[in-house]
Order: structure tokens, then sequence, then C-alpha cells
């Protein structure tokens, strides 16, 4: 039997002496990796629908269709457009007292670059920074999540069909592949996934001085503003909190709402659920939670909020169904030292805290870590300005929730607990170039008066620079 650890080591090699034979491929072959990348994915979209609705125990085919097809053909698309002006020299003024000169940025490809992915879109946060990769004419080795086997077996699959092992290789796996594979020495290594295991990747990165683009969770607060639309804001976050059963890195995880529309707003957000999903548990668009494991856990949340004297409002029954699904939940006003508000809810539980004071409401989210999304409901521009100066996320959706991650010519990252560097658009395509400054010097310049040794009037020039630079 061979062993993945030592194959994983041997195709890196092989990928950066394939690497050094074409370092900079020209735009033909960037568009040709490109365009296979689409048909595969296009080939294989109904095995791979298959295979997350086996992994899921059910998906939403609408859901799988746009998330994991559509909007990374969309990805993959837009890099191809955009890739003849993305790959030009970029123009930089030079200072004038380095006139004549001129400056240059050259997007160079970084060489094998790793990407790490989730379950939650096994193939969207797969195949999308593969396309961004790909556009900066790297070679990409690709480790997929194990809590979607299936569908990780079909992506290799379809990666194979079209692409040399030196090209693009998928590594399939544990913990065990993956926490040898955030070991190899990448050009650029980017991770999705949890907080926790971000930090291990971190580090292991950190041993090869790799940069690391870390796309990580938390847990991304919906703001009830003062002037907020209530029956608007009620289903913009019911449909933010159910996508995916609630298993989308930007989900709205709890809503912070003014203490006096509490009842209403959760009466609003029930109503809103009851008629998106009338039988939850045979309804075909709502998906089901990826594990048992997590399933207990989400379950686990709701229990102990009933013990600590929480009311509970579940929307729908899904016991008995063959399924994982998960009836939405809203805990209303819960204490805030339970493990739903502790920790990143990642399924369709929806606390509603209630708050007295926007600056409480601020303080409430600036004392904990830093969001990867925030979410302002208000028709009042002061307030919604009032947010967005005073609060830090990783991105922000202003009376929506979720869309800004498929605004995809917009960088997309988060910050702090959240992930660090961004990518999607330019920003996808900047992220695996390595962006080289190169200073063109014509030979008639001014340079000799800095030559030793140090002469009078050299004393005179540095004091004009002094004044001028
Ligand atoms: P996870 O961190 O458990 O796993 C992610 C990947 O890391 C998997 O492929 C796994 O095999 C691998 N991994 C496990 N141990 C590793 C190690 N020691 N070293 C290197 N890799 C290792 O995350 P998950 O449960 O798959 O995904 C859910 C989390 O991902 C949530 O926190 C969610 O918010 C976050 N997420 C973020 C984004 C984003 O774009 N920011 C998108 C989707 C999900």
């Amino acid at each position: 039997m061979t062993d993945p650890i030592a194959t994983l080591q041997d195709r890196f090699q092989e990928m950066k002496q394939a690497h050094l034979a074409d370092p900079n491929p020209d735009y033909a072959t960037r568009k040709d990796r490109l365009n296979r990348l689409e048909s595969t994915l296009l080939k294989f979209s109904d095995q791979l629908m298959a295979a997350m609705t086996q992994d899921f125990s059910h998906r939403s085919p609408s859901e799988a269709g746009t998330f994991d097809v559509t909007i990374p053909l969309g990805d993959i698309r837009m890099n191809r457009r955009k890739l003849r002006s993305w790959m030009r020299p970029r123009r930089y003024h030079m200072p004038k007292h380095l006139l004549p000169a001129r400056g240059r940025v050259l997007p160079q490809p970084k060489g094998v670059v790793g990407v790490i992915a989730p379950w939650n879109f096994p193939v969207y946060l797969a195949i999308g920074p593969v396309a961004a990769a790909l556009a900066a004419g790297n070679r990409v080795m690709v480790k997929p999540s194990e809590l979607t086997p299936r569908t990780s077996e079909v992506i290799k699959q379809m990666i194979e069909e079209v692409f040399e092992p030196n090209e693009v290789a998928v590594f399939t796996g544990g913990a065990e592949v993956a926490g040898a594979f955030s070991e190899l020495p990448f050009g650029h290594m980017l991770f999705t996934g949890s907080t926790q295991v971000g930090r291990l990747v971190a580090q292991a990165a950190a041993k090869n001085l790799t940069p690391v683009t870390l796309e990580l969770g938390g847990k991304s607060p919906a703001i009830v503003g003062e002037h907020a639309d209530l029956s608007y804001t009620a289903k913009r976050i019911a449909f933010g909190k159910t996508a995916n059963g609630g298993q989308v890195c930007v989900s709205p995880d709890y809503a912070l709402v003014p203490r006096a529309k509490m009842h209403e707003f959760a009466t609003e957000v029930e109503q809103v659920l009851k008629t998106f999903f009338p039988d939850v548990a045979n309804t075909v668009d709502y998906t089901a939670i990826v594990s048992d494991r997590h399933q207990q856990r989400l379950q686990g949340m709701i229990k102990e909020a009933e013990d600590r004297g929480t009311k509970v409002v579940r929307i729908g029954d899904t016991r008995g169904a063959n399924t994982r699904k998960e009836a939405p939940a809203l805990l209303i006003d819960p204490p805030l030292d339970i493990q739903a508000m502790q920790e990143e809810i990642f399924g369709p539980i929806l606390p509603i805290i209630p708050y007295d004071t926007v600056e409480e409401a601020m303080e409430f989210v600036a004392q904990r870590s830093a969001p990867l999304a925030l979410y302002i409901f208000t028709d009042k521009h002061a307030e919604r300005d009032a947010w967005l100066n005073k609060s830090l996320s990783g991105g922000v959706c202003v009376n929506e929730t979720s869309f800004h991650v498929v605004a995809d010519s917009m960088p997309f990252g988060g910050v702090g607990d959240s992930g660090m560097g961004s990518y999607h658009g330019k920003a996808g395509f900047d992220t695996f170039s390595h962006l080289k400054s190169v200073f063109y010097q014509p030979k008639l310049n001014a340079s000799f008066l800095f030559n030793p040794p140090v002469r009078h009037y050299q004393h005179t020039v540095g004091k004009i620079l002094r004044k001028i630079i």
C-alpha cells in the first residue's frame, strides 16, 4: 500500500520541478487550464450534486446547484475574463526625486500552492481558490474535507480527468493527511475552515515561512437597528440563518434586537420560517446537517438553553425523519454563558439578544472576537454609518445577510480570529501572485550625485532633498 504522506511529498517535488521548467506560464496556458476546469466542473456537476446529497443525508438541490456549481463556474469565468488585464505589468509613478526612473509591478506565480477546503460548500471552497491560483499561473495541490468523502472523491476524479498530475492534484484523507499537507513548503497556502485548525495551519506554515491566507469562521452578528423595517429584516435574517441548514461561514450567528421589539421580531422570524418551510422534515429545499456529531452538538445547544430556562421556539419537527435535518430554533434572550453564545453555531439556531442602547450593542460586539461578517439592518444612514465606522469585521452587508460572499468583484476575508488575507476577484489573483516591484533606471540619471567620496555639494543636495521629499 502506498504511504499517503510520502505520496504528498513526492507530488510536491514533481510539481515544483514542473513549475521551475515553466515558472511564468503565458496567457494561453493559463486560459487553457481555466477552460479545462470549467469543462470538467460542468461535466461532473450531476455527479457532484448526487455525492453532496449523500454526504449531507439531504442537500437542497437548489442550494447545491447555486453554491457548488453556478458560483464556482462564475469564479472560473470571471478569472478568465479578467486574466489578460490582471497579468499585465502595473505602472507605478516614481517620486519626483527618482525621475526619470520608471516603476512597474510584475505579478508572478508563487509556484506550487496548497488549498485546504472545508465540507460546508465542498466544491465551491475547493474549486474557487483553484481557479484563482491557476489564473495566477501556479500549480495547485488540494485537500478537500473528509466529512464529505463522496464529494471529495468526485472532485479528485474530475480534476484527474483534465489535469496532468503535476498541474493540479487532489489528496483526500483525514487530519493526518491534512497535517502533513500543511507542512509542505508551498509558495502560498489558502486554508478555509475553523479558527482552531487555522491556528495549527498557521503554525505549520510558519516553519517554512509559507504565506498563508486563513478563511475562518466566528460569530457573525445581525444587528436589528432601532430604525429597521422588522418584517423585511426578519425575512433576510431567516434566509441567512437557514441557507445550507445554517452551515455557512457567513450565516448570521445571533441577532441583536432593541429590547422593546424583541418579541415582535421573534414572531416575525417564526412566521417567515413557517412560510419558507411549511413541512421542514419533507421539503427538498432544506439542507440537513453534515454529520451525527454536528447534529448532536446542535441538539446539545438547544437542550442547554432549555435547561437554563430559555424560551425556545422550534419551527417544524424533524424527529423521525430519515435524514439529519434539524428544525430551525429561536432562542429568546438566552444567558450569554451557554454554548450557543460562546462558540460559532454553524446550524439553524438563532439566539435573539435584546439591547437597550446602540452603544451597548456596539460594546457587546466589540468585546467579542472580530467576526467574519456583520449585518446591519436600518433605514437610517446615520445608524448604518455609526456601525460601519465603529465596528471591525471581515465584511458587512447593509440590509442583507451573506450576499457579500458572492459579490466576487470584491475582496473576501476575515480579520483577527475570523481570518487573515483575502481572495475573490482580483484579490484572489493577487493573493496567489508575488507582486514583484521592478525599478527601471535609464542610463542618463542623477544617481551619480550620491557616489562617494562625499563632496561639499552633496550636502547641499541632501538639504534640498529633505525639503522636497
Ligand atoms: P475544519 O477546520 O475542521 O476543517 C477544514 C479542513 O482542515 C478539512 O479539510 C480538514 O481535513 C483540515 N484539517 C483538519 N486538521 C488539520 C490540521 N491539523 N492541519 C491542516 N488541516 C487540517 O473546518 P470544517 O468543520 O470543515 O468547516 C467549518 C468551519 O469553516 C467553520 O468554522 C466555518 O465558519 C469555516 N468556514 C469559513 C469560510 C470562509 O470563507 N471564511 C468558509 C466556509 C467555512
